[in-house]
């Protein structure tokens, strides 16, 4: 992991996902925690390195590979976690995350790798979303909901830390269908997020290069904005026939659209999320519409009656 400073109160380390430092008047603030047990350790030298003991961490959102090394940090320095209630509930039980993903049904184990399921954390202070003080840091939390239910960013004099609110070009287009719980409120919080970015020097994704020209980071954004677009007009294509479709049918539809070979559960599940709520959005929206066809959920375009 690779320790990059932004400036003397603030840092980011490098690795699988970016993790945030902020050290303010002998508090100290990390913004996610990584995958597991060995990012909480690098995460925790890195910062001793810096002659910081972290005071409290900040979970944007509960994916494993942002909150799986809270446990560790936790039993190392006793931490307080502060995270929104949705996320909050997750990272307590992590077995719903891979819960979810299997519609609730009990997941089979290939949806219990650490990955999809970290140590599980309790938070000690549930955010409303809305904060200007954490651990006694003046930090602004934003909400930035779509990729995750309740996910947060977090801003800080220069610095804006999004969680996973956008992913970079090289990201997006290896992975093609980008995870999304909730694809309209997805988009909402990047056309905000784009308005906001000109206020900062830099911009800390969750993953990725960090942005120092509000331009690149803007581009990005669109980008993001651009695929989830792209999946909401692949799933109308797949329908504008008239011809009803399964979610089963529709996901292949836009899988096959955005170039992607499905050939593992997790992939599956997760594509198939985000396939559900451009649904979702484009049944609120008035564009589609559930119907049952020989015991079969239908997808059909049009509202129904
Ligand atoms: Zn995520």
């Amino acid at each position: 992991m690779q320790l990059i400073q932004l400036n003397e109160q603030t840092w980011v380390i490098q690795g699988g996902a970016n993790i945030g430092v902020i050290a303010y008047e002998g508090r100290c603030l990390i913004i996610d925690s990584g995958m597991d047990k060995d990012t909480g350790r690098d995460i925790l030298k890195q910062v001793k390195k810096l002659g910081l003991t972290p005071t409290a961490l900040l979970v944007t959102h509960a994916h494993a590979d942002h909150f799986g090394g809270a446990h560790y940090l936790v039993g190392q320095t006793g931490l307080q976690v502060h995270a929104t209630r949705v996320e909050a509930s997750v990272m307590a039980s992590p077995i719903l995350e891979p819960l979810y993903l299997f519609s609730g049904a009990q997941p089979p184990r290939e949806l219990q790798h650490k990955f999809l399921m970290a140590k599980p954390s309790l938070a000690d202070v549930i955010l409303a979303g809305n904060e200007s003080v954490v651990d006694q840091i003046p930090v602004q939390v934003i909400p930035l909901p779509g990729h995750s239910l309740e996910q947060v960013g977090v801003a800080f004099g220069e610095t804006l830390f999004v969680g996973d609110a956008f992913l970079t070009e090289d990201i997006l287009d290896k992975h093609r269908i980008p995870f999304y719980s909730d694809v309209q409120v997805g988009l909402t919080t990047l056309t905000t997020l784009k308005m906001q970015t000109g206020s900062f020097k830099h911009i800390v994704a969750g993953h990725g290069e960090i942005y120092t020209a509000t331009e690149h980071a803007n581009r990005a954004i669109n980008y993001t904005m651009q695929r989830l677009e792209d999946i909401l007009e692949n799933v109308r294509r797949t329908l504008a026939d008239g011809t009803p479709r399964s979610l089963a049918d529709i996901l292949n539809a836009v899988a096959t659209a955005q170039e992607v070979t499905i050939n593992a559960l997790p992939q599956y599940v997760l594509y198939q999320t985000t396939v559900q709520s451009a649904l979702s959005t484009l049944y609120t929206q008035g564009e589609v519409y559930p119907l049952f066809q020989d015991n079969a959920l239908l997808w059909n375009r049009g509202t129904k009656g």
